[in-house]
C-alpha cells in the first residue's frame, strides 16, 4: 500500500470501460508516474492515459536511466490497470511506429531500446492533447518522482515540462 492518494485507490475503482483488463501482478517498481486528464469540464471523471516508467532495456544496455511510456496505470494497491484505450503515436525518424490492435505502439527493437520518438498523450473525454519528444519529458518525470509524486494530470505535466526543459 502507498500513502499516495491514487485516483484509483483499488482496482475496483476502475471505470467500466477498462474493467476486465486488470493485471494482478505486483508492481515491483515504485518508479512509476501515472498520467491522467481531469480538466474542469470533466472534474471527478479523470481519463487515464498511461504511465511513465524506467526504460529497463536501455538501462541494462547502457546504464542510462531514461523514462519511457507504459500502457499500465498504477493504483493504490499493487495492481496495475491495463489501459486498453490508450492512444499514442510514436515516431522514430519522423515515421510512425506501427500500433497493435489496441493502439499501443509496437516499440520493440530500436525504438524501445532507445526510447526515442514523439508521443501524443490525448484525453478522449475533453480532447486535450500534449505532444512531446521523449527527451522533453525526461527531467519533468524525474523531478516529479523525486518529489514523491505518483500521478500527474496532462495540465500538470505540461507546466512541469515547461519548467524543466531548457
Ligand atoms: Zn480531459
Amino acid at each position: 500500500m502507498s500513502n499516495w492518494p491514487y485516483k484509483l485507490a483499488t482496482e475496483l475503482d476502475t471505470p467500466e470501460r477498462i474493467h476486465g483488463t486488470i493485471n494482478h501482478g505486483p508492481d515491483d517498481d515504485q518508479l512509476r508516474l501515472g498520467l491522467y486528464c481531469e480538466e474542469a469540464s470533466h472534474a471527478g471523471a479523470p481519463w487515464f492515459i498511461c504511465s511513465f516508467m524506467p526504460n529497463y532495456g536501455l538501462l541494462e544496455a547502457t546504464g542510462d536511466l531514461q523514462w519511457t511510456v507504459s500502457d499500465m496505470y498504477p493504483t493504490g494497491t499493487s495492481a496495475l490497470i491495463s489501459l486498453a484505450a490508450v492512444r499514442q503515436q510514436l515516431l522514430v525518424d519522423d515515421k510512425p511506429v506501427p500500433v497493435d490492435s489496441r493502439g499501443i505502439p509496437k516499440t520493440e527493437g530500436r525504438a524501445r531500446t532507445e526510447g526515442r520518438g514523439r508521443w501524443t498523450f490525448e484525453c478522449q473525454t475533453c480532447g486535450r492533447r500534449n505532444n512531446y519528444k521523449t527527451e522533453s519529458f525526461q527531467e519533468a518525470v524525474a523531478s516529479l518522482l523525486r518529489a514523491g509524486i505518483k500521478e500527474i494530470s496532462l495540465a500538470g505535466l505540461e507546466s512541469m515540462v515547461k519548467r524543466t526543459s531548457k
